[in-house]
């Protein structure tokens, strides 16, 4: 019987072995003492597993390399996903953003569930061993060494070894140095779905404050490069939250970099002034700084007063029309400048990997080595939250598995 080794146990590798199994021999490596130490902690210990969304539709989710994913995604779909845990117990509920959940809230169930699977299809597992190089001759690999030395010969090979984020849980890019070593090339690896470093001082002053229905523009030279509205998060080291994860992958491509916060998206400036010429009125007789209450949120009244630069003792009435003017376009444009990401240990996901130009998108097979498989995160793909990643990782693991009983 031929054997397959899979690299990696996360979703991707226990999918891959799990489908390679139905045909061949299979041994799962896993360099930590436990499978899916990753999936343990995603979605904060519950684990968003997947989206409700239609499959069409998640490709709007993924800026990262979109096309390469239309086989992998149509072949094991989200309904796949929901049907394959189903079957083997795991009940599911939907949340917001159509994000969907073991009902359990249980990370741990989506784990138990796929060792289950393992050990129905007979998967030998190798735990607390890493694999520390491939064994090629010519365009074929014929084994791998372990870090003890020693060598696990094998036909097929499927490389589902992460990206570099969280490397605590055992993605430390080991997979991009064998891919390498192979002749892959990888693509620039930057975080990406991180929070944001922000030079001003004064944004630790508002840490833990959130804003809704915010407007964030990312801006380089003056142009546009991202925008999106939702909700945010002041750090103290700068800025989060759901918009600003999203927007993170382009901050981590470039440099140089300024953001824009415009505090009111919902009304123009000319209704802004008006508002803010309503609340003057109301507060007629008060000091600036206690006239800003039904604008804005407590704690960022300080701040704003700040960079108005208006006196916050000055009388409302005493304001001058160009000084009210400048205060409705800080609250249309506060302004940031980035320092950077935070780095890629802190990252949900990596952007980057092997270039998926070198795979085959059909079956997740190499280019360049015949034997060689990759899935999951190591691959050059990435997605938003929402549950969109560990698809990616279920489905090109599964499109790797069956391609190769395929064979
Ligand atoms: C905090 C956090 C929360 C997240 N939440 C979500 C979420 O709710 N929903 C979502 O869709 N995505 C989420 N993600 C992203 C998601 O977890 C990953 O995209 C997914 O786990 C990738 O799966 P993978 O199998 O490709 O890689 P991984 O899950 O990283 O698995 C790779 C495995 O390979 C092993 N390995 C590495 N090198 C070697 C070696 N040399 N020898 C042997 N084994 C090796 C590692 O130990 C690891 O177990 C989250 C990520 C983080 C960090």
């Amino acid at each position: 019987m031929l054997t397959t080794v899979v690299i990696g146990g996360g979703p991707a590798g226990m999918m891959a072995a799990i489908n390679a199994s139905q045909k061949y021999k299979t041994i799962l490596i896993e360099k930590n003492e436990k499978l899916g130490k990753k999936l343990y902690i995603t979605g904060k210990g519950r684990c968003n597993i997947t989206n409700s969304k239609d499959i069409s539709e998640f490709f709007n989710y993924i800026p990262g390399n979109p096309n390469f994913l239309y086989s992998a995604l149509y072949t094991f779909t989200n309904e796949n996903t929901i049907d394959f845990f189903e079957k083997l117990g795991v009940k599911f509920k939907i949340e917001r953003g159509d994000r969907v959940f073991p009902l359990s809230d249980k990370s741990s169930d989506i784990i138990s569930a796929l060792q289950k699977s393992l050990k129905q299809n007979n998967v030998d597992i190798m735990l607390n061993t890493s694999v520390s190089k491939f064994i090629c001759n010519k365009n074929r690999i014929i084994g791998v060494e372990l870090k003890n030395g020693e060598i696990l010969k094998a036909d097929f090979f499927i490389l589902c070894t992460g990206g570099m984020s969280y490397p605590q849980t055992g993605s430390s890019g080991d997979g991009y140095k064998f891919a390498k070593d192979l002749g892959h090339t990888i693509t620039d690896i930057t975080p990406a779905l991180v929070p944001i470093e922000i030079n001003e001082e004064w944004v630790k002053n508002l840490q833990g404050l959130s804003l809704k229905n915010i407007e964030l523009k990312i801006l380089k030279n003056n142009r546009v490069i991202c925008e999106d509205f939702g909700e945010m998060l002041f750090t103290h080291f700068g800025i989060s939250g759901p918009i600003v994860l999203s927007m993170s992958r382009e901050v981590g491509k470039q440099k140089k970099l300024r953001a824009v916060i415009d505090l009111k998206p919902a009304i123009s400036r000319n209704e802004l002034d008006k508002r803010i010429q309503k609340d003057f009125k109301k507060y007629i007789n008060k000091d600036f700084k206690n006239s800003l209450d039904d604008l804005l949120p407590r704690k960022l009244i300080d701040t704003v007063i700040m960079l108005s630069k208006i006196d916050p003792n000055k009388k409302v009435n005493l304001i001058k029309k160009e000084e009210r003017i400048d205060l409705v376009d800080l609250l249309k444009g506060l302004p940031l400048t980035i320092k950077g990401c935070r780095p890629i240990d802190e990252a949900i996901v990596t952007s980057g990997g092997i270039n998926t130009k070198e795979i085959d998108p059909s079956t997740m097979r190499s280019k360049i080595i015949d034997n060689l498989y990759f899935a999951g995160e190591i691959i050059d793909v990435d997605a938003f939250t929402g549950g969109f990643n560990i698809q990616i990782a279920l489905s090109t693991g599964y499109l790797a598995g069956i391609s190769l009983i395929e064979l």
